[in-house]
């Protein structure tokens, strides 16, 4: 029979723990953290920091975790399908900056997102702004479906051009890419 007085369950979670040992005790102060914001992000920190102390005592350690892990991520379809999806989308993501030199007129243009035509990022930015006006940018992103640095460079570093790709992406990932020639006619080039 379990001896009721030395055992500890959380109310919260269901846990069973022996009463007052240093997991109950840390337990509870799990507990209290999850309801506070700034209590979780110190403690995320104080996770990574443990991390990166842990990463430069033993390198060899880590560099076995990183190959073990690896290894059950490419022996397993599933995850292998989903990590090259994820790699995929990075990379997308990176493309998707908007370019900030202007190109000029009959000048060579490489291959890639270097084609790409440069709009008037300021359409773009108005339609933002408009439409979410007194949103985070983590919300936006959200909502249009793109990196949050883009939604920086447009609204924050205000970069005057946007690319022709990286303007469809956030209409096309609001949902709306029928505006893409309402805000850049086409005729207008
Ligand atoms: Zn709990």
């Amino acid at each position: 029979m379990i001896d009721t007085a030395v055992i500890w369950a959380c109310p919260v979670c269901g846990g069973v723990w022996l009463n007052r040992s240093p997991q109950a005790r840390r337990h509870r102060k799990y507990e209290r953290d999850k309801g506070d914001p700034e209590r979780t992000a110190r403690r995320r920190e104080r996770m990574r920091a443990n991390q990166r102390r842990y990463t430069q005592r033993h390198p060899e350690r880590q560099r076995k975790a990183t190959r073990t892990w690896r290894a059950r991520v490419q022996a397993d379809r599933q995850r292998r399908l989903n990590y090259n999806g994820d790699q995929r989308m990075d990379y997308r993501l990176r493309a998707e900056r908007p370019v900030s030199v202007v190109h000029v007129d009959g000048g060579y243009k490489g291959p890639g997102s270097a084609c790409d035509r440069n709009l008037d990022a300021a359409r773009l930015i108005g339609w933002l702004e408009r439409t979410f006006g007194g949103w985070e940018h983590s919300a936006i992103a959200r909502a249009c479906r793109i990196n949050e640095r883009v939604v920086y460079q447009l609204l924050t570093a205000r970069e005057p051009l946007v690319s022709l790709h990286v303007a469809d992406s956030v209409l096309t990932g609001y949902g709306r890419p029928d505006l893409l020639n309402v805000l850049y006619p086409y005729d207008e080039s």
